[in-house]
């Protein structure tokens, strides 16, 4: 919002209207105190407890499991069903061709391959038993177990990729996480503090990670995009847009991970491949088919001859995985082709899987946001900043625009934000006044534009709205 009064130093009448404010209806977007606190129970969540136990139990370090089933899934079972590669639960035990990680699973602890699917206990056991079992075999002792950077063999195998730079990309992310450090979205308790490893790569040390410049690892189709190719029995060879016209683009969701999804459309079993695939985290992106080329992605012989499939990693019941990155680099790519190609910047010609004639997907859900998305591929690609001014307290962040939304966090008085996209919601009186607006501050994170100095009254120019 623009300051439409000078801002003095809080007095007692704000504070007054403030409070008087929070007393009489829920749209106050202001907290008291600190907004962002651990859920109850925290300490003696059910997954960390699996998690200790699977660790102990064969000898693994426990933040290497969680690293692995945050990259896999964010530690999201989605309820047994399986992943686009035939992987299940948090950990991925992985049943398809190539990969045979949930029988292996079955063989080492007994368990039977329906309960590895749908228990999360046994599913991380599971995952545990098989990384120890590669650790034995590439002759790792017992006291090598506490060193994690000696693992990196299990977790290149664990991903099956054949490509050796994809495979550096696959178990490089885990240990980039366990660099970084994380908290599990859902579970507080599932935290991975980041610490200093070296990771014993082995031979794929002389590998070029993935999208990093070498040459001969980089799209000749679109300057960002490392390459990857697809099995060539995934795709057919083309010569478009003189063969076929190329009308349209068609958005995707992997249902698995980065790594995951290129090292899948590289497996002869998988009959599937998109031209292009972007990561959730920075919107890194690949391309596994030349443009020239059909991905089989749509379903649809007659749609795939005229389209270039995009896919974004993360799961179309879980938001959390469409972040603004991924977003504003998808539509980068989206915007250069349809420049390239003549294809319209709309609905009818950048379409979601769902809406290929006779798709049995629904990918990209309901989670994905399409007036975002078009606006940002039309141009409208503005990130602005405000200024939060509470009079005093934290201002409270919120997972969608309004005060129904769940409290996720909190911002302080005085903080400088970024603004990706801007939507209306509940109406909330603040420090500048009343509005609807909302502004996302990142994924899934809202705060009411009545506590944010933007310097405009309505919407920000060139900023998307969400
Ligand atoms: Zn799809």
């Amino acid at each position: 919002m623009r300051l439409r009064f000078p801002l003095r130093r809080p007095n007692r009448l704000v504070g007054a209207m403030l409070i008087l404010t929070l007393g009489l209806s829920a749209q106050s977007a202001l907290a008291a105190g600190p907004a962002l606190a651990a859920p109850a129970g925290a300490a003696v969540s059910p997954l960390n407890t699996a998690f200790a136990t699977a660790a102990a139990r064969y000898d693994v370090p426990r933040d290497l499991l969680v690293a692995l089933g945050y990259a896999e899934t964010r530690l999201d079972g989605h309820g047994g069903a399986p992943s686009a590669s035939g992987g299940y639960g948090l950990m991925h035990l992985t049943s398809n061709p190539a990969v045979r990680t949930l029988d292996e699973a079955s063989a080492l602890t007994g368990l039977e391959r329906a309960v590895l699917r749908t228990d999360a206990a046994a599913n991380i056991a599971g995952a545990a038993a098989v990384l120890r079992s590669y650790a034995d075999r590439a002759g790792l002792t017992a006291a090598d177990h506490t060193d994690i950077g000696l693992w990196y063999g299990a977790i290149v195998r664990y991903g099956g990729a054949t490509d050796p730079a994809v495979a550096r990309l696959y178990a490089d992310t885990v240990y980039d996480l366990l660099v970084a450090g994380f908290t599990a979205p859902a579970d507080a308790a599932l935290k991975v503090a980041g610490r200093r490893i070296t990771p014993d790569r082995g031979a794929l040390a002389r590998v070029p990670a993935l999208g990093t410049g070498d040459v001969g690892t980089m799209s000749t189709d679109y300057g960002p995009a490392a390459w990857a190719p697809a099995y060539s029995g995934n795709y057919t060879v083309a010569n478009r847009p003189s063969d076929y016209r190329v009308n349209y683009v068609v958005i995707h969701v992997t249902q698995g991970s980065y790594a995951g999804s290129i090292s899948w459309f590289q497996n002869p079993a998988a009959k599937a491949s998109a031209h292009y695939t972007f990561r959730s985290s920075d919107g890194a992106v690949t391309q596994s088919v030349r443009e020239k080329d059909i991905a089989w992605h749509a379903g649809n012989w007659t749609y795939n001859t005229q389209s270039i499939g995009i896919e974004h990693e993360g799961y179309v019941d879980d938001p959390s995985w469409f972040t603004d990155a991924m977003y504003r680099a998808s539509a980068a790519l989206t915007r250069n082709l349809a420049n390239k190609y003549g294809i319209p910047k709309d609905r009818t010609h950048i379409i979601g899987h769902i809406e290929v004639p006779g798709a049995t997907h629904t990918d990209p859900g309901p989670n994905w946001n399409w007036t975002y998305y078009m606006q940002l591929v039309n141009g409208v690609t503005g990130i602005g900043t405000g200024t939060v001014k509470t009079g005093g307290g934290t201002l409270n962040v919120r997972s969608g625009p309004g005060t129904s939304y769940a409290i996720v966090g909190s911002v302080a008085d005085g903080a400088t934000v970024s603004i990706y996209c801007q939507a209306t919601g509940t109406t909330v009186t603040g420090t500048y006044g009343t509005s609807n607006i909302w502004n996302r501050i990142g994924t899934n994170r809202y705060i009411s534009d009545a506590y944010v100095l933007t310097g405009y009254d309505g919407f920000i120019p060139n900023v998307p709205r969400c």
